[in-house]
């Protein structure tokens, strides 16, 4: 069975808005203030004809019981509908050696595995150099969408946008 390229994007600060507190961005789990950025549907839209798309997020608020798994699931499953993902990867553990968890590329190659996918043909994009170390130990290609909280000295993505609409000038999904 010939293998399918695939597009991993984080969830937080790249498809959809966060809160930034002190610089640091802070994930919104209120599906009542979901708010995705104005080119998610089109770069999904776009990059769903020659890629299967998936998320990978670390929800560790979950495992430190300061948000509910339920309301992670209501925010991802309004998400996954609205931009046709084929499946959202969650780590909610909260311990750093979980190899689930971001910049660990459990989540990433727990979907290849599921669904036949070929990482070298792939690509993870993420605001934070824990998505894009993920990607990178997982032979993916990176896509680094610069912040003001981005932390590029942590990290050497192949590639550095200012915004996620950027990603369709380096990805050929024709
Ligand atoms: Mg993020």
């Amino acid at each position: 069975m010939v293998k399918e390229p695939a597009i991993f994007f984080d969830r937080d600060g790249t498809l959809i808005k966060t809160n930034i507190k002190n610089s640091k961005p802070i994930a919104n789990n209120n599906v009542e203030k979901l708010s995705f950025f104005k080119d998610s549907y089109k770069v999904c839209k776009f990059l769903k004809k020659k890629y299967r798309l998936f998320i990978v997020t670390n929800q560790p608020d979950v495992g430190s019981k300061k948000i509910k798994k339920k309301d992670v699931i209501s925010i991802n499953n309004k998400i996954k509908n609205e931009l046709k993902i084929s499946k959202i990867y969650n780590c909610y553990c909260y311990k750093i050696n979980c190899k689930f968890k971001k910049p660990n590329p459990g989540m990433i190659t727990k979907a290849a595995k599921e669904f036949n996918i070929d990482l070298k043909k792939s690509y993870m994009i993420g605001d934070r150099w824990k998505d894009i170390v993920s990607g990178k130990k997982a032979k993916c290609k990176t896509i680094l969408i610069k912040k003001s909280y981005s932390e590029v000295a942590k990290c050497k993505p192949d590639y550095i946008v200012e915004n996620l609409g950027e990603i369709l000038k380096i990805i050929n999904y024709e």
